[in-house]
C-alpha cells in the first residue's frame, strides 16, 4: 500500500491529519482481514476490538481500524477496551474465528523516537507538523510487510454475547419534543420522556 491506495486517502478524508497511526490502524486491519480471509464488513459480517484508551498517543489506529474493516462507531461493530495498547482483535462473527494482530515493540519505538512525535510532546496539533516530519514515517509504515509491523496470532474462537435485534420505533420526549428511540424512553410522572429529561428534575 501507498500514499496513492484509496484506501488511504478514505483513512486520511476521515481521519483529517496525517499520522502514523491512523495508517498503522488500516495496515493492521488488512493483515487480520487477511489472515481471516475475510472482506470489508458491509454490515456487521465483523466486529473489531481495539485495545487503545483515550488521551494517549497513536489512538489514531482505531480511525484505519475503522475504514478498512467497516467496523465503525456508527454500525457499533467496534468496540475499544481501553487497555492502553496497539492490537486489533478482529472476529469474524459467523464462524467466531478470530485473529489478534500487535503492533510489535520496534513499530512502535519508530513512532515514539520520530521528529513528529517530539512535536506532539509539546502540545503541537499534528496537523501543524511540518508534513514532511511525518510522511516518510507514513510511506514506512505502508510499505512495510505486515510481519515486520506487527505479531499475528490466531486467538480461540470468541463467540459474541448476542446482540439485541435493531430498534426501528420511535416515540416523541413529551418534555424536549425530540426524537427517542422507544428502548431508551422513560416514564416521568405519566409522561413518556427521553432521558436527559427524565434525569432533569
Ligand atoms: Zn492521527
Ligand atoms: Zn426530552
Amino acid at each position: 500500500m501507498d500514499t496513492s491506495s484509496e484506501l488511504f486517502k478514505v483513512g486520511l478524508a476521515l481521519h483529517g491529519h496525517k499520522c502514523p497511526a491512523m495508517p498503522l490502524g488500516l495496515r493492521a486491519a488488512e493483515a487480520a482481514m487477511k489472515a481471516l480471509g475475510v472482506q470489508h464488513a458491509p454490515d456487521g459480517q465483523l466486529t473489531a476490538l481495539v485495545e487503545i484508551d483515550r488521551n494517549h498517543c497513536s489512538t489514531c489506529f482505531a480511525d484505519g481500524v475503522q475504514v478498512a474493516t467497516g467496523c465503525t462507531f456508527g454500525k457499533g461493530n467496534i468496540r475499544s477496551l481501553g487497555y492502553g495498547k496497539f492490537a486489533l482483535t478482529l472476529i469474524d462473527v459467523k464462524t467466531s474465528r478470530g485473529v489478534r494482530v500487535v503492533a510489535t515493540p520496534a513499530t512502535m519505538r519508530r513512532s515514539q523516537e520520530s521528529e513528529f512525535i517530539k512535536y506532539r510532546r509539546k502540545g503541537v496539533p499534528a496537523s501543524q507538523v511540518d508534513p514532511a516530519l511525518v510522511e516518510p514515517l507514513i510511506d514506512g509504515i505502508l510499505a512495510a510487510p505486515a510481519e515486520e509491523l506487527f505479531t499475528i496470532e490466531a486467538i480461540k474462537p470468541m463467540t459474541l454475547p448476542p446482540t439485541p435485534p435493531h430498534a426501528f420505533d420511535t416515540v416523541i420526549c413529551a418534555e424536549c419534543g425530540e426524537v427517542v428511540v422507544e428502548r431508551y424512553a422513560r416514564v416521568k410522572q405519566g409522561k413518556i420522556v427521553c432521558i436527559p429529561c427524565a434525569e432533569r428534575s
